[in-house]
């Protein structure tokens, strides 16, 4: 198929036939990852918390601070990323909603991503009874290896919707894909949230492209807010060195391990040189997530049906007390990786 095809509903049909009881959109996840970060943000920016605050969606991110810049743990917000608050939900609201024991549930993410399968397995990832939030990750490449040895003729297959009630995402929630969409996805409802009125404009094109460092600055209720999109962990150093040496000076940083971000991640398929060297994969597969966006129905992650529902019966405020238990997760210094110990 086309490099940058939408994929998504044939992959519900072919995870059912694979044997899934229940397929869930992870883009839901991401909704409620925007929810808890941009609280944190709004908090921190009215109660003089620190600053830059970084995101934590990405586990390679998360490893590498805490191995080389253990001094900058309190700037990274403490969510959860996108997959891991998912499957605390499912273990815990789904299953009270449904009458399910929480240990009959087995959890598998779906991902773009090999640092996914480490992040499952760290500290703080699991429920109140000691169950983890996400039992297995496999990556999309290892997908698509068990839909061929399955046989399923996955061209063919028709189209199947995400199960209710966590199926539909917003289109906030379809971008975290792309270096960028996380920020995107923040400042649309951060903005909201703290200017009371529904935005005019909801791109951001600035924090759009392949570019590896991209900034900007974006006034939020009056005050400038000055933001970083980086992706790649060489840009990363050099922006932490900047950060370190007082050379920069940013409110709000988003950092994605893999250059371009999860559309370019380690797990998703490989294309050969020949075929990179030809077609520009990363605006191929950035193009059909923004048009996943453009085409949704709903596009700031605080306007999700399912999520105020969530809230309104379950969680309560966003960064409150359940938020916290279920939601976010800590961060600790960690040895940095010796080869020569191999
Ligand atoms: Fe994983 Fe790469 Fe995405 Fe980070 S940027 S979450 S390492 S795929």
């Amino acid at each position: 198929m086309p490099i940058g095809t939408n994929v998504d509903r044939k992959m519900v049909t072919a995870l059912k036939k694979l044997g899934f009881d229940k397929v869930f959109d992870t883009n839901t996840g991401a909704d409620f990852t925007i929810m808890e970060e941009a609280s944190e943000f709004i908090d921190r920016i009215k109660n003089g918390g620190v600053l830059p605050m970084t995101t934590s969606c990405c586990p390679a991110w998360i490893r590498f601070i805490e191995m080389n810049y253990p001094e900058f743990l309190d700037h990274v917000s403490s969510c959860k990323s996108p997959h891991q608050m998912f499957g605390a939900i499912i273990k815990s609201y789904y299953a009270k909603k449904n009458n399910i024991d929480p240990s009959k549930i087995f959890v598998v993410s779906v991902m773009p991503c090999v640092a996914k399968k480490f992040e499952r397995t760290r500290d703080d990832m699991q429920g109140e009874e000691g169950l983890d939030d996400v039992d297995a990750v496999i990556t999309t490449r290892e997908l698509a290896r068990m839909i061929k040895q399955a046989n399923i003729e996955f061209a063919e297959i028709e189209d199947s919707n995400f199960d209710d009630p966590m199926g539909e995402a917003t289109g906030a929630g379809a971008i975290f894909g792309v270096t960028g969409g996380v920020m995107e996805a923040a400042l649309r409802t951060a903005k909201e949230l703290l200017e009371g009125k529904s935005l005019e404009k909801i791109d951001f094109e600035d924090v759009r492209g392949e570019e590896g460092i991209k900034k900007a600055v974006v006034n939020i209720a009056g005050k400038d807010v000055k933001i970083a999109v980086v992706s790649g962990l060489s840009n990363a150093r050099r922006v932490m060195e900047d950060l370190k040496n007082g050379k920069a000076d940013y409110d709000f940083l988003e950092v994605m391990s893999c250059p371009g971000g999860c559309i370019l991640g380690g797990g998703q398929p490989i294309k050969s040189s020949k075929t990179r060297s030809n077609v520009n994969v990363f605006e191929k597969r950035a193009k059909s997530i923004y048009k996943i966006d453009e085409k949704s129905t709903i596009r700031k992650s605080h306007e999700n049906p399912y999520l105020k529902e969530a809230y309104k019966e379950y969680i309560g405020e966003p960064g409150g007390h359940i938020a916290h238990q279920l939601l976010h997760t800590s961060y600790a210094p960690r040895e940095k990786y010796n080869l020569s110990q191999e």
